[in-house]
């Protein structure tokens, strides 16, 4: 199997502090490739900074809805400066989170909305946090959206009709661990109905590793690889022709150059 992360944060503690080990686990396993994701402009400072060491790894800088609040127009200004660094593929992660409201609505919409004009404005695709927030999401892309060039909703743990919705608008699906979960049969029928070619798997690490290692502690890139498995099976797929469409998929997401380049 050759497959890649994602969306994982290795600039996370404790992921952070023995990446070197991190990454030679998930080669081993299998998981040669990681987009590690920014949250804020110091993370995705750091994303930027520490995907220039390793081969495969890429970044995604954004503002989480989160931390939406402490994004005044300076700090919108650098993301864009840090999204034309060497290695970035992606801005994000973006979107809105009406579970938490850790930032006001107002604030998200706002800053979601300045992510997606960067985006189209550099060419660079879209990596969506969404929670407790599907219609209004749309409404913003809908919106503020056209002309992108791709959109991801991470972590989706939303229905099959809800994902159908998604797909019909050309956007792309991604699941992590949660899908292997007991109580996950929502998103187990959402994976259904996304083909390989708008799938792609991550682990958000370092939360929510997948089973059966689910009570592990950290999560971390390898252990992807339980999740594309688990993938598979429930399509009905060959494990390694699953990694091989997913892999591909995330590579002409993101635009990644050819294996043997990377
Ligand atoms: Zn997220
Ligand atoms: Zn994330």
């Amino acid at each position: 199997m050759n497959l890649i992360d994602t969306h994982c944060h290795l600039t996370f503690e404790p992921l952070d502090d023995d990446v070197p080990a991190v990454v030679e686990r998930s080669r081993q396993a299998g998981v040669g490739g990681w987009i590690t994701v920014g949250t804020n402009l110091a993370d995705s400072r750091k994303a930027v900074e520490l995907v220039s060491q390793y081969d495969g790894m890429y970044a995604a800088v954004g503002i989480h809805p989160h931390d939406a609040k402490d994004a005044i127009e300076d700090a919108l200004d650098e993301l864009r400066r840090l999204a034309q660094r060497p290695k970035v593929v992606a801005v994000g992660e973006t979107g809105l989170d009406f579970h938490y409201n850790f930032s006001k609505r107002p604030d998200q919409k706002r800053v979601f909305a300045a992510h997606l004009a960067m985006a189209r404005e550099l060419g660079l695709p879209v990596i969506i946090h969404c929670r407790n927030a599907l219609d209004e999401t749309i409404e913003v892309l809908d919106r503020h959206g056209r002309g992108l060039k791709r959109v991801v909703f991470h972590c989706f743990s939303g229905t099959a009709r809800q994902a159908e919705s998604l797909l019909t608008k050309g956007y792309h699906l991604s699941f992590t661990g949660v899908v292997t979960f007991k109580n996950a049969a929502q998103t187990r029928e959402a994976a259904k109905v996304v083909p390989l070619d708008r799938l792609m798997v991550e682990t958000d690490c370092p939360y929510m590793s997948p089973e059966p290692v689910r009570g592990r502690k950290p999560n971390e890139p390898a252990l992807m690889v339980h999740t594309a498995r688990f993938l598979a099976e429930l399509k009905g797929v060959d494990p390694d022709e699953f990694a091989e469409a997913t892999t591909q998929t995330a590579a002409t997401f993101f635009s990644l150059p050819s294996p043997s380049a990377r």
